[in-house]
């Protein structure tokens, strides 16, 4: 372990931790910290020993209630503002997270036990998701013009209005950019409930806006329980759409909460995604990408690749080169630098992975790696990266979104065999396929239930392309123009060239 820097990064996260400790963490609305109205708060927690990091409040309906109304009286003037003046806002919106950018590093991985090596670059691709908004802000408006006849028809985009943003725990920062970013840019105000397990990167986010001059009501941060408010996010009137993150069962309780008030949803849920390996695949390549693909961010990732699905003359020796990869993996304290795997978000979700090794053992599948807790210092939620082995795609540890460092390798015999095991799940996020044969790459690429698929790669994004799940997954898409069209209402504007006939009623009848 390198303890100098371990110790260098405890330090300098002290001071920014301080005020975590010493106040209750409070909302953000209309432009103003604001400590709630409900008087009740929780514990937040760090994984790393499960110690209290300080106590944030549990917002309530009213707080919602404050915040939907400060979003809503802010959004005729922010709608109305320029699009250029808009993309400069948010470029300084980007510059100041990029200042404070090891600030909320820091502050995340201790806040959510990520790895700081993962959590250094969370901070720039977050300023990046501002940046590439921002400079689609002037033309988000852009429609079609359609002549027709004695008309002339045109679109244009128009913010839907106040928006709300729910977001999970797994790479809260970077997550909550890539909605918020593309809200604002559009012309929305946003009120935003980040995770109760990790909320305090949401206050750096909230302050360096304001601080970048976003006027006061634009974006307001309320903090609190899921089903408190979270829930009444999504039953405000003023809020127009709900954009939500997180687990599948969530997604359905908000889409029927949203009901009475016919909320636009976007959902973003769970996945059970396969990777594919066959016999022909460039299999170092392969390698590193399955273990970086369920391994990095401690597993806690919707896009993992969280089955393992491998060609039978293949299987036995990658299999076994997977389970020495993750035996070598650097589990520790997510600040010390060298760490590749740090502890689990929670007690709760640390107990729900470690309840798959049982369930392994008793269904059957050979625990080729992990399947332990391994506390550092006898505390933590920390777990040894796992490999269950030799499973059926009927398996629990094969159906279910497990969300930690944990895969689950099957072998299959063919093509078709490949396809079918990786279709049967509910689930529809991502595919990973690898095969040095082109027709076979497109083939499968076709034929998967997915709403993303990489070819020969791992999860790399480019922020244009268009980025959601099928199935059980999700709803909807974000990315480039297909975030605009979640925040944004298509209105249609028909002229007359006045040239054609009206039609007329009563002109003829007797009086
Ligand atoms: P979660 O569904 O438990 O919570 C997510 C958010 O919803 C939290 O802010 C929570 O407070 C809030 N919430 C909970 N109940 C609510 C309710 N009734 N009404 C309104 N809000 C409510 O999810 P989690 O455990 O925080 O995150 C992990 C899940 O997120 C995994 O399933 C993962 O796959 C998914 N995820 C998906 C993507 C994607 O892009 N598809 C990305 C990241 C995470």
């Amino acid at each position: 372990m390198t303890v100098s820097k371990l110790d260098n990064n405890l330090t300098e996260l002290a001071q920014h931790l301080a005020r975590f400790r010493d106040h209750t963490l409070g909302h953000f609305i209309d432009g103003r910290a604001d400590g709630g109205r409900s008087g009740r708060d929780f514990d937040n927690l760090t994984p790393i020993d499960n110690s209290v990091i300080g106590r944030v409040a549990a917002g309530d309906a009213a707080d919602v209630d404050a915040a939907a109304t400060a979003a809503a009286a802010a959004f005729p003037s922010w709608r109305g503002l320029a699009g250029d003046a808009r993309r400069a806002l948010l470029h300084r919106i980007a510059d100041g997270i990029e200042a404070r950018g090891r600030e909320i590093a820091l502050v995340e991985s201790y806040d959510t036990g990520q790895p700081l090596r993962f959590m250094s670059k969370a901070a720039a691709r977050a300023a990046e998701n501002f940046r590439f908004f921002a400079d689609r802000a002037p033309t988000a408006c852009e429609g079609r013009s359609m002549p027709a006849g004695d008309h002339v028809n045109y679109s244009l985009r128009q913010p839907i209005g106040p928006v709300g943003v729910i977001t999970p725990w797994n790479t809260p920062f970077m997550l909550s950019t890539w909605k918020i970013a593309p809200a604002l840019a559009a012309g929305c105000t946003v009120v935003h409930k980040p995770a109760e397990w990790s909320p305090l990167t949401a206050m750096l986010l909230a302050e360096i806006c304001h601080e970048a001059g976003l006027p006061p009501g634009v974006l307001n941060t309320v903090n609190g329980i899921g089903e408190q408010a979270g829930r009444a996010l999504t039953e405000h009137p003023a809020i127009k759409a709900v954009a939500f993150v997180g687990e599948s069962t969530t997604g359905s309780h908000i889409m029927r909460q949203g009901a009475a008030t016919l909320k636009r949803v976007h959902f973003e849920l769970g996945g059970k995604n396969p990777v594919i390996v066959f016999a022909d695949a460039e299999l170092e390549r392969a390698l590193d990408a399955v273990t970086f693909m369920i391994y990095s961010l401690n597993g806690e990732r919707c896009t993992s690749s969280s089955r393992l699905l491998v060609e039978r003359p293949i299987y036995d020796e990658f299999v076994a080169r997977v389970a020495e990869r993750a035996g070598r993996i650097r589990v520790g304290h997510p600040l010390d630098p060298a760490t590749e795997v740090g502890p689990l978000i929670h007690p709760r979700h640390f107990d729900k992975v470690c309840s798959y090794f049982a369930a392994a053992r008793e269904e059957g599948a050979r625990i080729a790696a992990g399947g332990v807790p391994c506390p550092l210092d006898g505390k933590g939620n920390f777990v040894a990266p796992t490999l269950f082995a030799d499973a059926d795609n009927t398996m629990r540890v094969a159906r279910e979104e497990i969300f930690g460092p944990v895969l689950t390798a099957i072998p299959f015999a063919d093509e078709a065999e490949a396809l079918a095991l990786a279709n049967d799940t509910e689930y529809g996020l991502t595919g990973y396929v690898w095969t040095r044969d082109g027709g076979r790459g497109q083939r499968m690429a076709l034929a998967l239930e997915a709403g993303m698929v990489w070819v020969n790669s791992e999860n790399n994004r480019h922020l244009p392309a268009p980025f959601g799940g099928m199935k059980m997954s999700g709803i909807g898409r974000d990315g480039g123009d297909y975030s605009f069209e979640f925040y944004m209402e298509t209105k249609n504007v028909c002229m007359a060239l006045d040239t054609h006939g009206v039609p007329s009623l009563g002109k003829t009848g007797a009086a």
